[in-house]
């Protein structure tokens, strides 16, 4: 069941680009083991919204709490060090890299810290890289990329490349996981398998932040759907009634 706090809420979001509100005093609550959709046409805000969560992009007003605490005026590598993984509307990852250094990236995080942490570090650094090493293995066998470590990066699939970037933001073991159009650009198979993936992960019990436009598998997939609509939270609900909302038909589903 749905734990009672919320593992990401925000409240009041606001962003401003000089005059375009792009997110306009959004509250939203994303819980525990659920897939959680952000919804709604082109520039409604979504990715905006994202950004901002994961500190790519100024609040202009408005909290963000992670696990109850604000998350405000942190840098985006903080807020990743706190557990919020995230992938990106356009695939961001190192084309000349091999799969396997593109989600150690992932891990860069835990090598960040103080300077003594660090002489302490360097002592037990093969060690650990080594476990790092076993992990991401892990991880892309998970994600189905078992046997191309060596591969590189740019060589893959797109639908591989889609994988290896959830890969790469697993290896942050986030509480909550943000994914910005993870299916777009796939065949009607990649996206049953994709959304099977997600389905693994949230039965590890990570939160899921999902954009996504088909319809069909955000009621399927779902736990809970919010609509967004120029910049403004215009419903949140379980997915049957979102779908059946006026609001939401006419804003969204164009009827
Ligand atoms: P969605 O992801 O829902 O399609 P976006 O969040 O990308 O929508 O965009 C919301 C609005 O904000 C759009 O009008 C878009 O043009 C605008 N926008 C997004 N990013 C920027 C930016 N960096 N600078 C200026 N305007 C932006
Ligand atoms: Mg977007």
């Amino acid at each position: 069941q749905i734990s009672a706090e919320p593992v990401l809420s925000c409240r009041g979001l606001t962003v401003r680009f000089g005059g375009l509100v792009a997110v306009r005093g959004v509250d939203l609550d994303v819980h525990g083991a659920t897939i959680h959709a952000l919804i709604g046409p082109n520039g409604a805000g979504k990715s905006t919204l994202i950004n901002c969560l994961t500190g790519f992009v100024k609040a202009s007003g408005g909290e963000t709490l992670l696990a109850g605490r604000p998350v405000a005026g942190k840098a985006a590598y903080e807020v990743a060090e706190l557990g919020m993984a995230r992938t990106f509307q356009n695939i961001r990852l190192f084309g000349g890299m091999t799969v396997l250094e593109n989600v150690l990236v992932g891990c860069h995080r835990n090598l960040e810290r103080s300077i003594l942490d660090l002489l302490f570090r360097r002592a037990k650094a093969a060690e650990e890289e080594a476990r790092f090493i076993d992990q991401a293995r892990e991880l892309l066998a998970f994600v189905g990329l078992n046997g191309r470590d060596g591969q590189l990066a740019g060589s893959l699939a797109y639908g591989h490349q889609r994988r290896l970037e959830i890969a790469r933001a697993l290896m942050l073991a986030p509480s909550v996981l943000l994914l910005d159009e993870p299916m777009a650009g796939m065949n009607v198979v990649e996206k049953a398998e994709l959304a099977e993936l997600i389905s693994q992960i949230r039965a590890d019990g990570t939160a899921i932040l999902l954009v996504e436009h088909d319809v069909e598998i955000v009621r399927s997939l779902s736990d809970r759907v919010t609509v967004l609509h120029h910049g403004e939270k215009i419903a949140d609900g379980p997915p049957d009634g979102i779908f059946a909302d006026a609001r939401v038909q006419s804003a969204y589903l164009g009827r």
